[in-house]
């Protein structure tokens, strides 16, 4: 039987690398609470993502729920999101005390629609949290427009845009702060972690403080506080993958122009979009399939495919607005568009040592799922 293909595989350094790097915890007995490799790491992240400042915590999920909780944004107050995302950005809104409104995305890259977001204003909208879905951007510079214009926060979930640019920018500059997931799966990984980015340092002060307790000293404790540290571990995770981030993504592009060929000569398989001034980091390979021309539904194509011991992800199935916890509490009918992509996306196996002859075998399963 042959191996299981899954939607990612986690990349790794060399083993000799990361015994390498991890050496000196030992010699200082030093395995968390912001060490060494912590430092490092952050130095690291902040030139290479080139951003003006930045935090490490232990994951991208509660660096999103403490970013929310460090601008102070008022209990009740309404947030402007998109429900094509992973559940993480919801919940970090409705943990916050804060009422997701659900905004519709645009069909051409499952960002968020920017037409439709200043009708959903009104006096209680405190902030904007966007997603940069796939490694897609949002129209950064309309959003920047209508926050400032309303007065409203913008935090973006940049999970999936780990070393983007825009406009050679790096893309955790744009808005109030972005947060990144470093989780296992994602183009660059510390095993768990994540960071924000931002430029106000008072901000990074209270995130550092909320990160750890909201302890401020020996004996001052400023803020309620949660437990977000990244390890000693995790961070020396961090340096060495970062080493051959670069590679990783280089890889990446040949597998991606490897199904764009092969997948761009079926009719009603629609592909990803390039975007303009954007440098991508091939985080994803969503597919769309239109029943209409395609011979077959999304779930047709993911029998077939998992007939064959690969195994795809309906990655946003459902939107995060028609999960049982949301489904009753939220407007779950306000964003056709979420709904239509949602029901018709499966994002194929896509990491950076998946052998062409794979890609060629599940391009030739999708030109014939539905014989
Ligand atoms: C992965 C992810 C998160 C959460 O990050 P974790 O590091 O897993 O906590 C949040 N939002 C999106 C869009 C994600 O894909």
């Amino acid at each position: 039987m042959s191996e299981n293909i899954l939607v990612t595989r986690s990349s790794m350094p060399p083993f000799d690398e990361y015994v390498n790097e991890i050496k000196c915890i030992w010699d200082s007995h030093w395995m968390t609470n912001m060490g060494e490799k912590h430092k490092e790491l952050a130095e690291s992240l902040k030139s290479f993502l080139e951003v003006p400042e930045i935090e490490l915590l232990v994951n991208g999920h509660l660096a999103l729920e403490l970013t929310m909780q460090a601008f102070n944004l008022p209990k009740g107050g309404e947030v402007i999101t998109t429900p094509f995302t992973f559940i993480s950005t919801t919940h970090s809104i409705v943990r916050n005390g804060l009422v997701p409104v659900f905004c519709d995305i645009n069909e051409t890259d499952y960002t968020i629609d920017v037409d439709k977001i200043e009708s959903l204003i009104t006096d209680k909208t405190v902030a904007i949290v966007p997603v940069h879905v796939y490694g897609n951007i949002c129209d950064v510079e309309r959003i920047d427009e209508i926050a400032k214009k309303h007065n409203l926060k913008v935090i973006y979930d940049a999970a999936h845009a780990f070393s983007v640019k825009y406009k050679g920018k790096g893309i955790g500059s744009y808005g109030d702060a972005s947060i990144f997931s470093f989780h296992a799966t994602k183009v660059f990984n510390t095993i768990e972690g994540g960071c924000v980015t931002f430029s106000d340092k008072e901000i990074g002060k209270k995130l550092y403080k909320l990160k750890n307790f909201g302890i401020a000293g020996k004996e001052v404790i400023d803020y309620i506080g949660s437990n977000a540290k990244m390890n000693e571990f995790s961070a020396a995770m961090g340096i060495c993958n970062l080493r051959h981030l670069n590679e990783e993504i280089a890889k990446r592009k040949v597998v991606k122009e490897r199904y764009d060929e092969l997948l761009s000569k079926i009719d009603g398989i629609k592909i990803g979009v390039g975007q303009k001034d954007v440098s991508k980091n091939y985080a994803y390979y969503p597919i769309v399939v239109d029943e209409k021309i395609y011979p077959g539904t999304r779930d047709d194509i993911c029998e077939k495919l998992e007939e064959r011991n690969i195994f795809p992800r309906k990655y946003f199935y459902p939107i995060t607005n028609q999960v049982d916890c949301y489904k009753d509490v939220f407007d779950a009918g306000n964003t056709p568009t979420a709904e239509y992509v949602s029901k018709r996306v499966l994002t194929l196996p896509f990491y950076a040592d998946l052998s062409l002859d794979k890609v060629d075998e599940i391009c030739e399963i999708i030109g014939n799922a539905s014989k």
